[in-house]
C-alpha cells in the first residue's frame, strides 16, 4: 500500500506512517489521532508478540459517525470491544485494515487486548459483548426495580446457595416456608 491515504476525519488529513507497537508499523492522522493499520502486519506482528492476559477494556471517547475506509472510501464496519465503556473498532472487510479513533489502540495495547483483535473482529466475541450488555442491562432494570439493597442481598444469599450440596432441598424448604 504505497498510494497516499486520507483520513475520513473532517480535516481530510494525510496519513503518515507511524510505529503502533516496536516492530508494528501503522498509518496515523494528525487531526484526530485515528491510527490505521493493516491486518496483514498485524498478524505478522501478532505471531511474534508475547500473549498479553486479558483485562478489561479502558474507555475513551467514542464518535459514533459512520467511519470510510481511508483507502477505499467504502464504510467500515463497526466492532465492539466490550460493553462499558463502548468501545469500538471499525474495520474494512475488502481492504483488511483496522481504524482506531484517538486512544483506541492505546487503550487496546494497555489492557492487554492488542494481541486480541483478531478475536475481537469474529462473530462469537460480537454475541459475548451483546449478551453481557443484556445481562447489564437485566441487572440495572432488576436494582431499580427493587433497590440495590435487596438486589446485593439476593446475590449474596444465592452465592450462598449455589455453595450447599443440598441446595435445592434448602431452596424448598425456603419456598414452603418450612
Ligand atoms: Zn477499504
Amino acid at each position: 500500500m504505497n498510494k497516499t491515504l486520507h483520513c475520513s476525519c473532517a480535516a481530510h488529513t494525510e496519513l503518515i506512517a507511524c510505529k503502533l507497537a516496536p516492530g508494528l508499523k501503522g498509518l496515523h492522522c494528525t487531526s484526530c489521532d485515528g491510527h490505521m493499520l493493516m491486518l496483514e502486519d498485524y498478524r505478522v506482528w501478532r505471531s511474534t508478540a508475547p500473549t498479553q492476559p486479558a483485562a478489561a477494556a479502558t474507555a475513551t471517547a467514542e464518535d459514533n459517525s459512520a467511519r470510510h475506509c481511508p483507502a477505499c472510501t467504502r464504510l467500515m464496519q463497526r466492532y465492539r470491544v466490550g460493553s462499558t465503556p463502548d468501545f469500538r473498532v471499525d474495520r474494512c472487510a475488502a481492504c483488511q485494515a483496522v481504524w482506531f479513533a484517538g486512544g483506541e489502540w492505546q487503550a487496546l495495547l494497555a489492557t492487554g487486548m492488542g494481541t486480541r483483535l483478531d478475536e475481537i473482529l469474529t462473530d462469537a466475541w460480537q454475541r459475548q459483548v451483546q449478551a453481557e450488555e443484556l445481562r447489564k442491562g437485566r441487572e440495572a432494570a432488576l436494582r431499580q426495580r427493587h433497590g440495590a439493597a435487596a438486589m446485593d442481598e439476593l446475590a449474596r444469599i444465592r452465592q450462598w446457595l449455589h455453595a450447599q450440596p443440598e441446595r435445592d432441598e434448602l431452596l424448598a424448604l425456603l419456598r414452603a416456608d418450612w
